[in-house]
């Protein structure tokens, strides 16, 4: 997976690269799926959610530019996958979910694996966690049609965020953003076109 499809797609950051040769994906990937845990796509899990795609995970996570001594914040926990990938390359990893039943399942693969830097959140995640804010990373693994000014809040001096942002044009259409917060002053680029399931706003 990583040289075939990573490296070749333009992951080019080596910690990214290990991080994911190391979180085993068939773990967070429901069991009669397992052989296409490698498979660059998205899979289904529970509750009509999907695990993405390793590709959008590594790109996502090597646009964070995470330091050892950063604490992320992720917003959709899913299978607990993406998590697990920062939970390698941070000090701290908080991820929110609203799926109760997904919450839990994902907390409990995290810790049968060993990853004891994560914390899984039962929570709306548009809400961003203030408990822990501000935070240099923000990864948000679900389609918002605006960006919660609450997780812009929540980002620090410095920090990033990456986000599916539908485009007015329609959901179907969903763009890739990458903020940055410097001097209080919060600029984005769009990194490029995705899919993913929906922010749900209650
Ligand atoms: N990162 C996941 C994939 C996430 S799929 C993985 O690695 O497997 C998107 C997830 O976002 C779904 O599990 C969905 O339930 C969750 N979600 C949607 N809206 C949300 C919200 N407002 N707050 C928290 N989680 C949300």
């Amino acid at each position: 997976m990583v040289d075939q499809q990573l490296r070749r797609n333009g992951i080019t950051d080596q910690r990214v690269l290990d991080a994911m040769s190391s979180v085993p994906r068939e773990e967070f990937v429901p069991a009669a799926l397992r052989e296409y845990a490698y498979v660059d796509r998205a899979l289904s899990i529970e509750a009509g959610q999907t695990i993405s795609q390793p590709l959008v995970v590594a790109a996502m996570t090597q646009a964070l530019d995470l330091k050892p001594s950063d604490h992320a914040l992720e917003v959709g926990a899913g299978s607990g996958y993406q998590a697990a990938v920062l939970a390698q390359l941070c000090r701290q990893v908080v991820t929110v979910e609203r799926e109760p039943a997904l919450a839990e399942h994902a907390a409990a693969t995290l810790r049968r694996l060993g990853y004891d830097n994560v914390q899984v959140v039962a929570a709306d995640g548009a809400s961003g966690y203030p408990a822990l804010a501000p935070y240099p990373a923000i990864l948000v693994a679900a389609a918002a049609r605006g960006v919660p000014p609450a997780l812009i809040e929540q980002l620090a001096e410095g920090g990033r965020m990456a986000i599916p942002v539908e485009e007015p044009a329609g959901a179907e259409n969903q763009e890739l953003r990458l903020y940055r917060k410097l001097r209080g002053d919060t600029r984005w680029e769009v990194l490029f076109p995705v899919r993913f399931v929906p922010l749900v706003t209650d």
